[in-house]
């Protein structure tokens, strides 16, 4: 069912079993689990079905620290949230993400990587992905022509990526989630504020804004923030009636810990003679599956490295691309441009009989820092909501852990005679921490409420409840106690997935 939170009486209450907090792919991916489940299901989503400026501008923020997106551009403020123009590439974090590495601060999940698995596997339909499988050996049986780059595998090997269609959750899901009679699905219904009872222990219900001038309440026995890790935060930080510093907040954590992927052009493989490399190219739009390449466990280990990947685009086509960090403004039409310019790039692949020379380009998890943080600022949006400020802030652990990377890269292209790397400049100067303008990164936020078993630790426990409030959980990236090198929606699907059944088991339902 829908409900346009514009047209209801002015001061509604509204009551259900779970109140979702947000239609994204974690907030959808969460209500279709629960279509006929017999529960009430209240989805909340801030904007309509179609990008509005207006909405945007709730998103508008200040940042500090490294040079990033505007913070209106860099997230999707409406039904489906930022799957409306996400690119869909997929991939499971790796085991090591999760384990506990003396050499990065602050890792260590409280799951492993195969407590993932099932939910993984769930979450490859909801994405119109392909089977679970992110073996190379598992395409490369099916496509002789996928041949791999003669690299020790146990030093460099492939790291293999799905791409979704992309899935626009806004436009698959839609009819489903309006169509399914226990999901009351309400647009323009942007939360400002979340009351908890005198003790903190339990939330009791959400107040909702438009800009109709239209406020409600909603009131629910379990609350579910999926609104994505800067806006997570910004909601717990904002609910601060009972809770001075904020709603889970007492251990000053909340906001804390920000990551994003670090992406980067970082060197240049030149090969002995031209090849395609069919495994590792990507022609967008059309790909299923590419190869990056991945530094196996031991070396991340022996070299006490953060977790990375490196792509391959020819040499003659990165270099015509500017870096997004310089073109991507908050003009949608802008956005819409550059996106268009990257689907027109995949046309150039077609023809190409093999190249020379590849573009390394790097995606790099980076490492959890306390200081890397969202806060909220005096200044208030059209709701009355306090804005965001965002400090990205890197260690010198990223800089160093990419020029290792392609140290190890480069031997092993040099022990098999394929070719040489060459190190961009700003790498070059191992004593040198700066980095250059170009730095950019995925659009891919985390980290703000992370998981641990330690309310001294993180914001959320192990099923993504936060600490002391018992009917209070966060969905997606958010939760994140380390990124890993691949793209995050994949990990927030199966994350939701794997929060919806552990709710599932405290309703008394069958997961
Ligand atoms: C250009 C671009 C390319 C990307 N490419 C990839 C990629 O290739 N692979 C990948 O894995 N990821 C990619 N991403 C990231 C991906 O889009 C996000 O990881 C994903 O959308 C996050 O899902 P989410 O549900 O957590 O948040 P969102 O999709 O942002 O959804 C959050 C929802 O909450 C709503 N909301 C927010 N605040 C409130 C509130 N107070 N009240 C009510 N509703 C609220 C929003 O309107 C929105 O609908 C990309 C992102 C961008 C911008």
């Amino acid at each position: 069912m829908h409900f346009d939170a514009r047209n209801i009486d002015n001061n509604t209450v509204i009551e259900g079993d779970i109140c979702i907090i947000g239609a994204g792919a974690a907030g959808i991916s969460m209500a279709l689990e629960w279509i006929n489940s017999g529960h009430k299901v209240i989805l909340l989503e801030g904007g309509g079905f179609e990008y509005e400026d207006k909405m945007q501008a709730l998103y508008k923020g200040k940042i500090t620290g490294q040079r990033y997106y505007p913070l209106e551009s860099a997230r999707l403020h409406y039904f489906g949230g930022t799957t409306g123009h996400w690119a869909g590439f997929c991939s499971p974090l790796d085991p090591i993400d999760f384990k506990k590495r003396d050499w990065v601060p602050y890792s260590g999940w409280p799951i492993r990587r195969e407590d993932m698995d099932p939910f993984y596997e769930r979450a490859q339909s909801i994405l119109d992905l392909g089977p679970y499988k992110y073996d190379v050996k598992y395409y490369q049986q099916q496509d002789k022509s996928l041949i791999s780059l003669p690299l020790d595998q146990d030093a460099v090997y492939n790291k293999m990526w799905q791409f979704s269609p992309p899935t626009r959750f806004g436009t698959k899901y839609k009819d489903t989630i309006i169509n399914a009679p226990n999901i009351y699905l309400y647009t323009y219904a942007n939360v400002t504020n979340v009351t908890a009872n005198e003790s903190v222990s339990t939330i009791k219900e959400a107040t909702i804004k438009n800009f109709a001038g239209k406020q409600h309440t909603v009131r629910a026995k379990y609350f579910v923030f999926a609104c994505c890790a800067i806006q997570n935060a910004r909601l717990l930080l904002s609910s601060n009636q009972q809770a001075p510093k904020g709603l889970g907040n007492d251990n000053d954590l909340v906001g804390r810990y920000f990551m994003e992927h670090l992406e980067i052009k970082s060197a240049e493989m030149w090969l002995t003679k031209p090849d395609l490399l069919k495994l590792y190219m990507i022609d967008y739009g059309k790909t299923k599956y590419r190869a990056e390449l991945g530094i196996s466990e031991q070396k991340q280990q022996e070299f006490k490295i953060l977790n990375g990947t490196a792509s391959l685009t020819p040499l003659d086509i990165a270099r015509q691309e500017p870096a997004i960090i310089d073109i991507w403004t908050d003009d949608q039409k802008e956005r819409t441009k550059n996106l268009d310019e990257l689907d027109k790039k995949g046309e150039k692949y077609k023809s190409a009989k093999g190249y020379k020379s590849f573009q390394l380009f790097t995606r790099i998890e980076q490492a959890p820092n306390p200081n890397s943080r969202v806060t909220l600022d005096t200044e208030t949006d059209e709701l009355g909501m306090r804005r965001t400020m965002l400090h990205w802030e890197f260690t010198p652990l990223e800089k160093r852990s990419i020029r290792k990377i392609y140290e190890i890269i480069g031997q092993q292209v040099g022990i098999a005679a394929k070719g040489r790397i060459k190190l961009m400049d700003y790498l070059q100067d191992e004593h040198d921490t700066s980095w250059p303008s170009f730095t950019g990164g995925g659009w891919h936020h985390m980290g703000t409420t992370r998981m641990s078993i330690d309310a001294r630790q993180g914001v959320v426990d192990a099923n993504c409840k936060v600490h002391g409030i018992n009917n209070l959980y966060m969905a997606g990236s958010s939760c994140y106690v380390t990124a890993g090198a691949p793209n995050p929606t994949l990990t927030i699907v199966a994350l939701t997935l794997r929060l919806s059944d552990h709710l599932k088991q405290k309703t008394g339902m069958k997961a």
